[in-house]
C-alpha cells in the first residue's frame, strides 16, 4: 500500500460513523478487560518477564526446536510439510485436497492463511471452504477481511451483523447478540459434520513432545480439529516452543491480553492424529510450517518481532488503531506490530506509511505481554526507509536542520517556544483551538483540533513551582531547629 492509498483510507475511515462506533465500543472494551485481567494477577510483572524469557529462549534455538518438532510430530503419527512462501502452502493444502478427496473443508481462526489467501485459492480449485470462527465467519459472508488479530469483526457494530445475518441467512432481526451467536451455530453445526477436512492455525507448537495448542472461546476449532476425517495445521516458523513449561506461562498471559480472561475457555493440544484405542479425532494429521520472510527476519535487528504471541493488546491500546481500525493498514496485521511486521514481510517499499502511522507514545509496549520494544522498531523502520529512499527533501531537512538548532541552544529552544506560543494564541484567537493551520501543516488538523500553546511554558511553570515548594518548607521549619543551628 503506497503513501497515498494509505492517506485515502485513513480518510475514509475517519469519516465511517458506523466504523467509528464500532472502533470505539471494542477497543475500550478491549483495553479495560485486560487492565482488569492483568490488575487482578499477582505479580503480572513477573510474570511478563517469564513470558519475554520463554520467547526469548524459543527464538534463540529456533531451527533446533523446529527440528525437535519436526521429529515428534512424525514420532506421533502425524506428517510435517515446509512451504517457503504462500503459495507453496496453498499448493501443499491443495495437493492434500486432492489425496483425500476432500470437497468441503472447516477452516478455524488462522492469520497465516490469510496471508497466503488460502480461502481464494481452495474456492478457485472448486472446494468449499467455510469459516469456523463466529467472527471470521461473519467477514466471509460479508466478503470482507478480518480487521483485528483476535476480533475479525472488530469494525462491525451489532446493529451492522444483524442486519448482515438477517440478509444472508435469513435470520429474524434482533440486536442481542446471544440469539445471534445462537443462530449462526445453527447454520454451522451441519458444516462440520459434513467438512472432509479441518484446517486451523497454531498458538503454540510444543517441541518437546511435537503437541500442537490452540485456544479459542467458541469450540468451533476443537470441532473443526476433530470432527473431519483429515486435520491440516498450519503455522508460521516463530511458533514454536520449548517446553510445556513455557507454554504455562504464554497460555496465562495470551489469554489475558487478549480478552482479559484468567484463560481461554478452550485450550486445545493435539498431539498427532486419532490412536486405534481412541473414540474420535482425525485419521490424519498434518502440519505445515510456513516460512514467508520469518527466516530472513530472523537474520536481523527485528528478530524481536518474532516473539509477538498475536494477542492483539498493542492493537486496542493504540490511539492510530482506534481511530482509523485495521483495514486502514492494508494487508493481514493492523495495529503497531502490523506496522512492523508488513514491512518486514511484504518489503519496506510495499507499505511505506506504516512505520509512521505512530505517535510512538510507548502504549503498545506497555500492553505487550512479551514486552516487545515496538517504538524502537517503528523508529529503525522509519531510518531503514529514509536511507533506502536516498536524500530526503530539501523541505524536510530545513526543518530539521531548525530542529536540530533549536534543541541544542537554550537561548534558540526559548525564543522558539515565545514565539510558536504567541503565534498559537494569535491564530486561535478567542477559542483557545486552532481549526485549521496554514499549509505545509494543515495536514495535521484534517482531522482534529490543534490547541493553543499555554501562556506560561513549562520551565516557567516548574520555576515556580519550585520556588514555592522552597517557601513552604521555609515557613514550617520548626523554631527549634533554628535555636539549635550553630
Ligand atoms: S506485539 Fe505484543 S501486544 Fe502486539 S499482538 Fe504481539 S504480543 Fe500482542
Amino acid at each position: 500500500m503506497q503513501a497515498l492509498q494509505f492517506k485515502q483510507a485513513v480518510i475514509r475511515a475517519l469519516h465511517d460513523a458506523q466504523l467509528q462506533t464500532a472502533l470505539d465500543r471494542g477497543t475500550t472494551r478491549g483495553v479495560n478487560h485486560r487492565l482488569a485481567a492483568m490488575s487482578a494477577t499477582t505479580d503480572a510483572a513477573a510474570l511478563r518477564h517469564q513470558a519475554r524469557l520463554a520467547r526469548e529462549r524459543a527464538l534463540n534455538q529456533l531451527p533446533a526446536l523446529l527440528e525437535q518438532l519436526e521429529r515428534n510430530v512424525l514420532a506421533n503419527g502425524g506428517h510435517v510439510l515446509w512451504a517457503r512462501d504462500g503459495d507453496e502452502l496453498n499448493r501443499l493444502v491443495l495437493e492434500l485436497c486432492q489425496k483425500h478427496a476432500v470437497r468441503r473443508v472447516v477452516k478455524g481462526k488462522s492469520m497465516v492463511t490469510e496471508e497466503s489467501e488460502l480461502n481464494h485459492a481452495l474456492a478457485q480449485a472448486g472446494i468449499e471452504v467455510v469459516e469456523s470462527d463466529l467472527g471470521e465467519y461473519i467477514i466471509q459472508l460479508a466478503g470482507e477481511r478480518p480487521s483485528h488479530i483476535i476480533a475479525p469483526m472488530l469494525h462491525k457494530t451489532k446493529e451492522a451483523t444483524a442486519e448482515l445475518l438477517h440478509r444472508k441467512l435469513g435470520m429474524p432481526l434482533t440486536d442481542r447478540p446471544e440469539e445471534m451467536v445462537r443462530f449462526v451455530r445453527g447454520v454451522m453445526r451441519t458444516k462440520y459434520l459434513e467438512a472432509d477436512m479441518g484446517i486451523s492455525g497454531v498458538n503454540f507448537a510444543i517441541a518437546e513432545t511435537g503437541t500442537i495448542a490452540t485456544v479459542e472461546n467458541e469450540g468451533n476449532n476443537r470441532l473443526s480439529t476433530s470432527a473431519p476425517r483429515v486435520h491440516v495445521a498450519v503455522m508460521g516458523i516463530e511458533k514454536v516452543i520449548a517446553t510445556w513449561e513455557d507454554y504455562a506461562i504464554l497460555v496465562q498471559l495470551l489469554a489475558r491480553s487478549a480478552t482479559g480472561q484468567q484463560l481461554s475457555v478452550y485450550n486445545n493440544l493435539m498431539t498427532g492424529p486419532r490412536r486405534p484405542d481412541e473414540p474420535d479425532g482425525p485419521d490424519h494429521f498434518y502440519l505445515i510450517i510456513l516460512d514467508n520472510g520469518r527466516g530472513r527476519i530472523y537474520q536481523t535487528e527485528y528478530a524481536e518481532s518474532l516473539a509477538c504471541i498475536r494477542c492483539g493488546a498493542c492493537l486496542n491500546a493504540c490511539p492510530v488503531y482506534q481511530n482509523i481500525g485495521g483495514h486502514a493498514y492494508g494487508w493481514v496485521y493492523p495495529g503497531p506490530i502490523g506496522s512492523i511486521i508488513t514491512p518486514l514481510l511484504r518489503g519496506l517499499t510495499q507499505a511505506p506509511s506504516l512505520p509512521f502511522a505512530s505517535s510512538l507514545c510507548g502504549a503498545c509496549q506497555s500492553a505487550c505481554p512479551v514486552e516487545i520494544a515496538i517504538p524502537d522498531m517503528l523508529l529503525k523502520l522509519r531510518r531503514d526507509l529514509v536511507q533506502s529512499a536516498g536524500n530526503a527533501s530539501l523541505g524536510w531537512r530545513l526543518a530539521m536542520l531548525l530542529w536540530r538548532l533549536g534543541m541544542t541552544s537554550p537561548l534558540l529552544y526559548r525564543l522558539g517556544a515565545a514565539l510558536a506560543g504567541a503565534l498559537t494564541r494569535l491564530l486561535a484567537g478567542r477559542s483557545g483551538t486552532i481549526r485549521q493551520l496554514p499549509p505545509p501543516l494543515n495536514g495535521w488538523t484534517y482531522s482534529r483540533d490543534f490547541p493553543a500553546f499555554s501562556k506560561g511554558t513549562f520551565r516557567e511553570r516548574y520555576r515556580r513551582r519550585a520556588q514555592h515548594a522552597a517557601l513552604r518548607s521555609h515557613d514550617h521549619e520548626p523554631a527549634t531547629s533554628q535555636r539549635t543551628r550553630p
